[in-house]
């Protein structure tokens, strides 16, 4: 079977090889502390780590390292309640990979803290509203925003690179609050975005794949609790593979990825045109968050942010695809 390539209009996908993968979320868990209405893994107290075991996800680590990934991120459900994570997280490192934790910061355990504090770690939450009963409306759990808000003072304490984003998940909810908030926490840009129309966000409803941004897939993947693989965390319904059938490489270069790849260039024409340079546009460096629109380059300095010079502090202009600063002078005193 051959596709029309997403890139190159005309060329069957098998003549070009894929661009190398940058970016995987690694979904390391299906189990989460909190019930949050918007989560579109449909997390809850009642999910299980699924059947990848540890030397799964370390043998997909070193994979990863292998197909040219340089950047993971470690989700979920609440990935610092899977007992493993410090364990992950040194393996990434020492394979060279930067590591993101994507979590509700309410629940972090010491040998969390201190696998967290290692260079080359940082972690993101979402939040929801600047008053703990709203806040709490979304994620369905007394005490989380205290517990959030109690975790982002010891992150920063400690000295942890941090990002955030809002959510707008409900009619009134004071997500501007939320966001003013955290500026005046120290955060240096914080975006503020809609939910996403999966899991649990769906509502029952099927989904719909012009709900996701139109790149998954291109430089980047997901892998589920139970070794799925996915074009992104968001297509889940879309699983091109399975980790503990095949390698990655196998996976991400295979024909049912590039099907996935190019079933996406139909719906996303615009997502996927060639650069004046008669090469495939560069696409963003993923970062895609439960809710956000378009795939946000923050991992890396992008080629469509507006980079700057370094070493001081400024007034960043951001480009329109541009999301979010870290709370870390490190990072935010550069505009990459
Ligand atoms: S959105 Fe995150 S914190 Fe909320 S239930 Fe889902 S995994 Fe848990």
């Amino acid at each position: 079977m051959q596709f029309v390539c997403p890139f190159q209009r005309g060329a069957h996908v098998s003549a070009l090889p894929p661009l190398s993968p940058l970016f995987a979320w690694l979904e390391i868990t299906e189990f989460c502390n909190l019930r949050c209405r918007h989560c579109y893994a449909s997390s809850s107290p009642k999910g299980t780590h699924g059947d990848m075991a540890t030397a799964d996800w370390l043998r997909v680590i070193d994979q990863l390292r292998q197909l040219g990934v340089r950047h993971t991120q470690f989700i979920g459900g609440e990935p610092t309640l899977h007992p493993d994570l410090p364990t992950l997280i040194r393996h990434a490192l020492a394979a060279g990979l930067k590591v993101e934790v994507f979590s509700n910061l309410t629940h972090i355990s010491e040998n969390v803290w201190q696998a967290l504090q290692l260079p080359g770690v940082r972690l993101a939450f979402s939040y929801y509203s600047d008053d703990p009963e709203d806040h709490e409306d979304v994620t369905d759990t007394v005490g989380s925003h205290a517990r959030t808000r109690a975790t982002i003072e010891e992150a920063k304490a400690r000295g942890i690179p941090l990002r955030a984003s809002v959510i707008k998940v409900l009619d009134g909810q004071r997500h501007d609050q939320a966001r003013e908030e955290l500026l005046q926490v120290g955060f240096y840009d914080v975006r503020v975005d809609r939910l996403r129309q999966f899991g649990r966000g769906a509502d029952g409803r099927a989904p719909d794949i012009k709900n996701l941004c139109g790149q998954c897939g291109v430089r980047k993947f997901a892998i589920s609790p139970w070794g799925d693989v996915w074009p992104c965390v968001f297509s889940r319904w879309m699983p091109v593979g399975n980790v503990h059938h095949n390698s990655l490489t196998d996976i991400y270069r295979g024909e049912q990825m590039r099907a996935a790849v190019a079933s996406l260039a139909e719906v996303f024409p615009e997502k996927h045109s060639m650069g004046k340079d008669k090469k495939p546009d560069v696409v963003c460096t993923p970062d895609c968050q439960p809710s956000f629109n378009t795939c946000s380059p923050q991992l890396v300095c992008a080629p469509d942010a507006e980079c700057g010079p370094t070493g001081q502090k400024k007034s960043v202009v951001l480009s329109p695809h541009r999301s979010v600063r870290y709370y870390d002078p490190g990072v935010s005193n550069t505009d990459c």
